[in-house]
């Protein structure tokens, strides 16, 4: 499946939830979700019906593929790599987002959203353990260390944008160095450290059928 190239913020309005996927506009009163909280998107928004318990599954899945910006065939994947780890299943998965290395930049605050940090990332300005890695799916572990390449730091558009998120707080398990820009991966998440809202028993549901 190609990649959703549409209006970006009617997926958040589908899932009737931030799901911050556009950097600063999403912190702002422009959001259409702080600007029009309720209902899903287009004309009939308002009025959807009661959806089925396969709908609500659907939904999860949808709205935790939509966070992290992966694709059907890769979100599948990961949800095998979640079921044969030891531990539940969806939390597993959640843990296996988390490190995906587009994601990780983005909470460093190296850039504005998932989509900007894939894209640097594809353009080669993060190292990894000091070599240069340019796979957005790329899984850390725990150990690792994410850096901006030594050439990328004198970049007046990389600098920008690390100025702009820097009051972004760093979720427990890395520890930023900031002055340094470099961050180690001090251990993978536990469910508790992952701040989206979705009940991801409902995927592995959706997956078990
Ligand atoms: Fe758009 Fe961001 Fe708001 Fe979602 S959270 S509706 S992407 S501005």
């Amino acid at each position: 499946m190609a990649r959703y190239t549409g209006a970006v913020c009617r997926q958040c309005r589908r899932e009737g939830q931030k799901l911050f996927l556009k950097g600063d506009r999403c912190y702002g009163e422009k959001c259409a979700i702080t600007a029009r909280p309720e209902g899903g998107p287009g004309q009939h928004g308002k009025g959807r019906k009661k959806i089925s318990e396969y709908g609500i599954q659907l939904r999860a899945k949808q709205k935790t593929r939509r966070y992290y910006g992966v694709l059907e065939g890769q979100f599948a994947h990961y949800f095998e790599m979640a079921e044969k780890r030891p531990g539940m299943a969806g939390e597993n998965l959640l843990r296996i987002l988390e490190s995906r290395l587009d994601n990780v930049v983005y909470r460093l605050g190296f850039s504005s959203s998932r989509a900007q940090g894939r894209q640097l990332v594809v353009h080669g300005h993060f190292t990894v353990n000091g070599s240069r890695v340019d796979i957005p799916s790329y899984l850390l572990k725990e150990g690792d260390v994410v850096a901006v390449s030594e050439k990328s730091r004198a970049e007046d558009s990389i600098k920008n944008i690390i100025e702009a998120n820097s009051g972004r707080p760093t979720p427990i398990w890395i520890e930023n160095d900031k002055s340094a820009l470099s961050a180690k991966i001090a251990r993978l998440p536990n469910r508790d450290d992952i701040d989206l809202d979705v009940e991801e028993h409902l995927i592995v549901e959706l997956y078990s059928k």
